[in-house]
């Protein structure tokens, strides 16, 4: 079939970050899939560029008014983009919302079922606000439609033993010298010295209970007295965790427990919305069905009023299921979902989006993936396409590479090593190729063979784990060896490792792709605490004191405090940074810069790459380090990249480069492959080979068939997802598990090897 030819996007001269100068055309209305090691510069092209400019030319058109609330985008560096359209970024960021967002409202999918049952409900709610639990018209009056009711613990916010003035207010707003605990410490009920087991029963009602505007207070500079709990009500309880930053965040979340609303047993709705029925069930027991399930309930919804409505919501539900998310109810809340199953949620929706010609870019949407699903987003990535888009995927399965309609690979390596595309036409060509990607599709697939496999020196024991969809597993996890654990997307993998681990082995290191903490100012020196020899290094070779070398410390670039940027908090919105203007991005004062060893300045070191430092340095603690970076793959960063520009995947990678020491340790990780190429999947085997060797337990939960295969002991749970998954299906060598076949994992493996 000859295909129509709707153009390209042409891009020109891109230089964002290690880009090199380089032209690209992205053909319009096609899947176009970039691949390359990581580090190559496939997120510079795709997202910093491509995404980017349409972003920041998208914002210009809006008025000025609102241009001033969103953030500004800078320019990236490029010569040219022609062509271009409107583009959506479909990422792993994580859903936001808070707890009013569920799956049921990030897909559309909740707006459809309250449509239905608005209008063939029996008996009748009214319209369709009646059944939105983010409505006042449909929220249960209790919890205000959040499912869920908040205790305060007395014994938490305040401190007995203690008097006013010695801190008895634990809440951090209440503390100490604050405007509301001088309401109570100046108000002249209290003697402020005295502890508060000492107060008496009324000035006790008094300090807790008084409501506002009840009492007037003997000071007259103490306007509007309010008591402690009466005020912590009103202010702070019915906010979330979230809306609060660490200290305050931490004894909010000791103060105040949750439980299920008992009026609404926790589906959100008031009475109206919970007692209309369509064939004998409420919204709310759709919204708690799993998404599997859900199709035929919606399906069997006959209503001829409501039958366009009907078809268009199973077929939404039915993507959640092609998506591998089926074991997902609508009533789940989007801040329990992984990264990788964000990414499919929005996916969803915007199939059910009618709107064509944008640009779609997705960062790997494999990641959490089992490969029997893998096909099937691929069908729905070229229905997006078909629906009229272009559609750029950043990806490393060779699932989703095979059905691109053209592929371009970065490379040859990463950071300056890289920046360039190394081949640009259809996969059957970049199979070909003398590219790395080209050699990692050639290169055959081995299982590890049934002698080299490891006895294990003992085992950890698992028993009866009962969490969501287990169904009283028990386990034996093998002691100096690498287990990995499978199964499809919501089999239970998690539920099991993640939760159940840490009670039977507390020690255990649980490596994973959450944020590192104050990663605004950390960088890799400082993570790994390589910058401690580095430090001591220069104070040495100079005679300054060690302190001036670190950017946390005397180094500091006054104007922005050794972070190399300023950062502009926007309230509703994810803040701006731009680099300072005084030390132009490099963090450290002048006095600092002015010391030299071998020719080069600490700001110097911090803008080398880990390879480039692996050359520089010869001193043994440093390079210990540095070894342990390059072996996770990350030798493109440099030593002082900010943690916040690093992808999920390379921030679980750091943390294990952070923990590598001697033996005897427990590790998990969960999935560590994530934005790694088919060459780098090899490194980190061997990695993870040389962790078990030097005497260290790794617990892997990976979908990647390289890793499955490199495994001395398997773990497959399934048999399905959700009600249909939680159980242990397999328990083996990878030998043994290609050889049964009996299992989705044991079917891919089988077809896998070669
Ligand atoms: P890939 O997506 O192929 O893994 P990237 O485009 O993320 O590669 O990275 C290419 C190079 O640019 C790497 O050396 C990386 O460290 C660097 N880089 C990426 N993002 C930033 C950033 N925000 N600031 C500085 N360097 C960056
Ligand atoms: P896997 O790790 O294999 O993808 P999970 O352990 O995440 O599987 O999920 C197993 C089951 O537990 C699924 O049905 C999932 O919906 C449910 N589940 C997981 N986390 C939560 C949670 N935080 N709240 C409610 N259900 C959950
Ligand atoms: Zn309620
Ligand atoms: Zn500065």
């Amino acid at each position: 079939m000859i295909q129509a030819d709707y153009g390209s996007i042409e891009v020109r001269g891109a230089r964002e970050h290690t880009l090199n100068d380089i032209d690209v055309d992205i053909p319009k209305r096609r899947l176009t899939v970039v691949t390359g090691v990581s580090g190559s510069g496939k997120s510079s092209l795709v997202f910093d560029t491509l995404a980017a400019e349409s972003q920041r030319q998208l914002n210009a058109t809006f008025s000025a008014f609102a241009q001033n609330r969103l953030p500004s985008y800078g320019q990236p560096d490029v010569d040219r983009l022609s062509h271009l359209c409107a583009v959506t970024v479909v990422d792993q960021k994580r859903l936001g919302g808070g707890a009013r967002s569920t799956v049921g409202t990030a897909t559309d999918i909740g707006a459809r079922l309250r449509l239905i049952f608005s209008r063939a409900g029996r008996p009748s709610a009214g319209y369709s606000h009646a059944f939105s639990f983010n409505d006042p018209q449909g929220m249960c009056p209790r919890c205000q439609g959040l499912g869920v009711v908040s205790v305060v613990d007395e014994t938490q916010l305040v401190d007995r033993d203690r008097s006013l003035d010695d801190g008895a207010l634990t809440f951090p707003a209440f503390g100490v010298g604050q405007w509301f605990w001088r309401s109570y410490a100046r108000s002249g009920f209290f003697d402020p010295s005295v502890p508060l087991r000492e107060y008496s029963d009324e000035q006790w009602r008094i300090l807790m209970y008084a409501e506002q505007g009840e009492l007037k207070a003997p000071n007259p500079d103490v306007t509007s007295y309010e008591g402690v709990i009466a005020r912590f009500n009103r202010l702070y309880l019915h906010k979330e965790a979230d809306a609060f930053k660490d200290k305050t965040r931490e004894a909010f979340e000791r103060i105040v427990t949750r439980g299920t609303c008992p009026d609404c047993g926790g589906t959100r709705l008031a009475e109206a919305a919970r007692s209309s029925l369509i064939n004998g069930r409420s919204i709310a027991d759709l919204n708690a069905m799993q998404a599997d399930d859900l199709v035929d309930a919606i399906r069997a919804i006959d209503d001829p009023s409501v039958a366009p409505l009907v078809k268009d919501a199973a077929e939404q539900v039915e993507r959640l299921g092609v998506l591998g998310l089926g074991y997902l109810s609508l009533d789940r809340a989007t801040s329990t979902l992984s990264g990788g199953e964000s990414q499919r949620v929005k996916m969803v929706r915007h199939l059910g989006s009618s709107l064509s010609d944008l640009l779609y870019v997705f960062d790997e949407p494999t990641v959490g993936l089992h490969p029997r699903d893998v096909h099937r987003l691929g069908e729905l990535l070229l229905e997006l396409r078909d629906k009229g888009n272009t559609v750029v995927v950043v990806e490393h399965d060779p699932e989703i590479m095979v059905i691109a309609d053209h592929c371009i690979d970065m490379g040859p390596g990463a950071g300056r090593a890289g920046g360039t595309v190394t081949y640009e036409g259809p996969y059957d060509g970049l199979v070909k190729s003398e590219t790395r990607t080209g050699h990692g599709l050639r290169a055959p697939r081995v299982s590890r063979d049934g002698d080299a496999v490891r006895t294990p020196s003992g085992h950890i024991r698992i028993e009866q784990a009962s969490t969501h969809n287990l169904r009283d597993v028990t386990v034996d996890l093998p002691l100096g060896g690498l287990t990995v654990v499978t199964g499809v997307a919501g089999s239970g993998k998690s539920s099991l490792i993640r939760g159940h681990l840490p009670a039977v082995r507390p020690d255990v290191v649980m490596l994973d792709q959450s944020p590192v903490r104050g990663s605004r100012r950390s960088t890799p020196a400082t993570f790994t605490g390589m910058l401690d020899p580095i430090r001591t290094l220069f104070a040495r070779a100079t005679g300054a004191p060690a302190a001036l070398f670190s950017p946390n410390s005397d180094g500091a670039c006054p104007e922005c405090q050794g972070a190399g940027v300023i950062f502009t908090d926007l309230a509703f919105m994810d803040g701006v940074t731009t680099v300072c203007e005084v030390c132009r991005g490099r963090r450290f004062k002048d006095e600092a810069q002015q010391y030299l060893v071998r020719g080069r300045s600490i700001a110097d070191v911090f803008e080398m790459s880990v390879a480039e430092a692996l050359e520089f340095f010869t001193e043994k603690p440093i390079r210990a380090v540095l070894m342990r970076l390059s072996d996770v793959g990350l030798d493109y960063l440099t030593l002082g990249q900010t943690l916040t520009t690093l992808s999920g995947g390379e921030r679980q990678r750091l943390k294990l480069a952070g923990e590598l020491v001697a033996g005897g340790r427990f590790y998990v990780l969960d999935e560590p492959t994530t934005g790694l190429h088919l060459a780098d999947v090899d490194h980190l085997i061997a990695l993870l080979h040389r962790l078990v060797d030097e005497g260290n337990t790794l617990v892997v939960i990976e979908h990647n068939l390289d890793v499955v295969a490199a495994a001395d002991w398997i773990i497959d749970l399934g048999p399905g997802a959700g009600h249909d998954g939680g159980k242990v299906v397999f328990e083996g060598t990878p030998a043994a598990l290609a050889a049964d076949g009996s299992t989705h994992t044991g079917a891919y493996l089988a077809r896998y090897l070669t």
